[in-house]
């Protein structure tokens, strides 16, 4: 025998059993966004790595360590599979012209992501997120239309136990001195700190925040607070927020320990964590990024997304026991026995499915034991037996699959 050749390792496989789970996830995600006045938008799996570079930013993880990026095969430049959707569509609203458009602009996808990461639960190399980009907006009523749509999915999913965190990382004014008193606390602890954390220092002390080096989590622990050094601005926006999401019934905490791990977030940022689904427990996380659209080339426009992981979900679903859903069942599966009956079996099948019909006729040949094992593990709600007999008779025995009750029907008018 050949050797098997495997998937790569942290992709995967979505079999038969499963997609009806992700189409009703993906539906659900659909009809909400679009309930919004989101429209839905596709980009290429690929990009400038530039993009990202400048998008993500260049010291973050995601650019640093967990970006796919190849040199293309006929020209000089460097390609990236895309290891998030905000910074694509951000080029694809300034390339198009886009920003001209009545504001606010509303767009959502469900595309894969690649990351470079240690495979574990809820953690994959390519990854299935829902995500919703909306620009135009400084209001806070914006932010809190993004987390209501994503509180909506999560609540139309049925998951009670995920909770929401919010946070404010504050605005160009207010990051100067938050940033002082930062470097200023992890200078003290330098020594502790991982080598990474150690250069990102001066460049990018905020990154330290989200850090996933225990030693360096436990300092950040105790690092100052964004929300203890915000501008006059970001802290009645926040407040606005706090109390649009009060009056819209959306359960909430503050919590200081959310920074999100890419560099274009501004003020607001959030976080939905399930409980009860390990260590990967953020299903959801967004936040404002007022400065991403001009610096990717497009005018000032400010914007509010989210990203929301699909395979977390499933997880927090599967932990409530809310993951089984049906897969469709034919309403007839016809056995046909000899060439005659398959050929029979076929035209009836084609009739029942120009009505609509879910209708499967054999197409192996083989025993009417098997085949009556296969329909009953495809669930066939009624089998129709033929023969070369009934196709000369032209009648034959329907059976009802439930309660064992065969009628004759009469093959060429039969209808269901
Ligand atoms: P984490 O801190 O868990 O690494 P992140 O901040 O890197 O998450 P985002 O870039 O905000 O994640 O992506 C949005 C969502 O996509 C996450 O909340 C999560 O649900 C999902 N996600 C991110 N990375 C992965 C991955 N490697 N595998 C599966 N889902 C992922
Ligand atoms: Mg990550």
């Amino acid at each position: 025998m050949m050797k098997m050749i495997q998937r790569i390792k942290g992709t995967m496989d979505i079999l038969p059993s499963e997609t009806p789970l992700w189409k009703y996830i993906e539906g659900v995600m659909r009809e909400e966004a679009e309930r919004y006045g989101y429209g839905e938008i596709r980009t290429p799996t690929f990009e400038n790595t530039e993009l990202f570079v400048r998008g993500v930013g260049d010291t973050t993880d995601v650019v640093q360590k967990e970006m796919y990026t190849f040199a293309d095969r006929d020209e000089n430049r460097s390609i990236s599979l895309r290891p998030e959707g905000t910074a694509s569509v951000v080029r694809a609203i300034i390339e198009n012209g886009r920003c001209s458009d009545p504001l606010p602009l509303k767009y959502y996808y469900i595309m894969s992501c690649f990351r470079h990461e240690k495979p574990q639960a809820g953690r994959s190399r390519e990854f299935f997120q829902f995500g919703t980009e909306m620009f135009g907006s400084k209001s806070p009523a914006s932010d809190a239309t993004a987390i209501s749509l994503a509180n909506s999915v999560l609540r139309r999913l049925g998951l009670g136990n995920v909770k929401l965190h919010i946070n404010s990382i504050g605005c160009k004014e207010c990051r100067p001195a938050y940033r002082e008193a930062l470097v200023n606390y992890f200078k003290g602890n330098i020594d502790c700190l991982c080598d990474t954390c150690k250069t990102r220092l001066e460049k990018n002390p905020l990154r330290l925040l989200d850090c996933k080096n225990p030693d360096c989590h436990k300092i950040a622990m105790g690092a100052p607070k964004t929300v203890d050094h915000l501008c006059e601005k970001c802290n009645s926006d926040f407040a606005m927020l706090r109390s649009a999401l009060t009056a819209m019934k959306i359960d909430h905490v503050v919590d200081s320990s959310i920074v999100r791990g890419l560099d274009y977030y501004t003020g607001t940022v959030f976080e939905f964590i399930a409980e009860g689904i390990g260590a990967q427990s953020t299903v959801c996380g967004g936040g404002r990024y007022d400065g991403l659209v001009s610096s990717l080339g497009g005018p000032e426009l400010p914007g509010i997304g989210f990203g929301m992981g699909i395979t977390r979900l499933i997880l927090a679903m599967r932990e409530l026991g809310l993951d089984k859903i049906e897969t469709p069942a034919p309403s007839v599966y016809i056995a046909a026995l000899g060439e005659g009956a398959m050929v029979k079996g076929l035209e009836i099948c084609e009739r029942l499915r120009s009505l609509g019909k879910y209708a499967e006729c054999d197409v192996v040949g083989r025993s009417l034991k098997a085949q009556m094992k296969y329909a009953n593990k495809k669930g066939a709600r009624y089998t129709l037996i033929i023969g070369e007999s009934e196709v000369e008779s032209g009648v034959a025995q329907l059976r009802d699959m439930e309660s064992g009750e065969q009628t004759e029907v009469a093959l060429d008018s039969f209808v269901i």
